[in-house]
């Protein structure tokens, strides 16, 4: 490896989180490098709804982003200001948000992160350029990408998602299914009784730990989908796509809605894994972020606005390495303690809330039950929403 790596700090994935991360180094004097496999816009299989708290740390980084992503977005976006929540028995709850929130494709909310990267910051972007190996030296870390090329960098961010290659190089980790999600999704048109302001979501008797959404994305498109705990589909043998076309075939919440319907893409699955656990975040010369730093909320599915916040951490832990150039395993640990501060408790905490709905099912009846009174409603709004 060459004496000087030829980047200070190298990004690996382009999501949310490598993104956001690219953005909190702007203005740094670093040479930063973003790269990613894909080339944009790229889909992700995700159920598109944007959480609030997403736009809120990006306006907090600067508020021109979060216009911007905004406008950038309006083609391609829908406002939603409530949710229909459906029991397992057939209750229902709506929900109205006080918070701005919006459901957006990927396929065009992702570029739009990236075409704010190349408009405010000085980061050399790479697209299909595919990570294989890293391997640590002692003066920073060898990436090979899949055509044998290499690139050197003094510091690797691993924002590479749920089937991180940075985390399976340098900070491995095994699968932990008790702690891991798996899920399906299609777009569909001519969804009925589904407002464009409303989210659905639809707990199921049958599969615990898990629900299926419609979610609407905007001119007429509506992002369907399904998922449960990884451990529960391997001990159920569970064929995720077969249920949720059963579940639109046969729900009676769902079939009068898809009678209609048309499906507008394949229907794929990617997994989800979940956030509570103390897990390393950091390895030598490394620090991982969003989905392959496992911080996806256990209860909602919810990982874009831990992505994002991760990823402005790590953006904070670089420059502080780089300013006084200790790359050393126990100072980028103050990046793991940031994030178990910001983001840990929360997920511990949503975790535990997630592991005693699927061991006692009856709660979640009963909490639908409960939410007739207003006071009861709001508060458990606070806890779930
Ligand atoms: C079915 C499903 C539904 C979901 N629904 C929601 C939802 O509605 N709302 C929500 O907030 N969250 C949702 N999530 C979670 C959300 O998708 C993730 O938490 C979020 O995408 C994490 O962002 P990220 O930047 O960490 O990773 P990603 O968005 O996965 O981005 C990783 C990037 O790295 C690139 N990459 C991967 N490997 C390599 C490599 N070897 N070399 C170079 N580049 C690479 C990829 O191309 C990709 O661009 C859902 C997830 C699933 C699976």
């Amino acid at each position: 490896m060459a004496a000087t790596p030829e980047y200070d700090v190298l990004i690996v994935g382009a999501g949310p989180a490598g993104t956001a991360c690219a953005l909190g180094l702007a203005g740094s004097g670093l040479r930063v490098g973003l790269l990613d496999k894909a080339a944009f816009p790229r889909d992700k299989v995700c159920g598109d709804a944007i959480p609030g708290p997403t736009l809120r740390a990006l306006a907090r980084l600067n508020p021109r982003y979060a216009q911007e992503l905004r406008e950038l977005t309006q083609p391609h976006r829908t406002d939603v200001s409530c949710s229909r929540l459906v029991s397992p028995r057939g209750r229902e709850l709506s929900v109205q948000w006080q918070a701005p929130a919006f459901n957006s494709p990927r396929l065009h909310f992702d570029e739009a992160l990236l075409v704010l990267v190349r408009r405010h910051t000085a980061t050399e972007v790479l697209e299909n350029s595919p990570v294989k190996t890293l391997a640590a030296t002692s003066v920073g870390v060898m990436v090979t990408l899949a055509d044998g090329s290499t690139l050197s960098t003094r510091l690797v961010i691993g924002c590479d998602g749920a089937n991180s290659a940075v985390g399976r190089c340098l900070v491995p980790h095994p699968l932990n299914r008790r702690r891991h999600c798996a899920a399906v999704r299609a777009y569909y048109q001519g969804v009925a009784d589904a407002p464009e302001t409303t989210s659905d979501f639809l707990f199921l008797r049958r599969y615990r730990a898990g629900y299926c959404w419609v979610f609407p994305v905007g001119n007429g498109l509506y992002n369907v989908g399904f998922g449960m705990l990884s451990e529960d589909i391997a001990r159920e043998k569970v064929d995720l796509k077969q249920v949720l076309n059963e579940l639109l075939a046969t729900h009676p919440t769902l079939e009068p809605r898809f009678r209609q319907a048309r499906r507008v893409s394949p229907l794929q699955g990617f997994g989800l894994p979940l956030g509570g656990a103390r897990r390393p975040l950091t390895g030598f010369r490394v620090l991982l972020c969003g989905d392959a730093a496992a911080l996806i909320d256990p209860l909602q599915g919810h990982g874009i606005d831990k992505a994002v916040i991760s990823g402005m951490l790590a953006a904070e832990q670089a420059r502080r390495c780089c300013q006084t150039q200790d790359f050393s395993p126990a100072f980028l640990q103050q990046y793991a303690q940031a994030v178990h501060q910001r983001l840990g408790r929360e997920l511990r905490f949503r975790y535990r809330i997630m592991r005693l709905l699927a061991r006692v099912p009856w709660l979640v009846e009963a909490a639908f039950r409960a939410s007739q009174w207003a006071w009861l409603r709001r508060w458990l709004v606070r806890v779930v929403g």
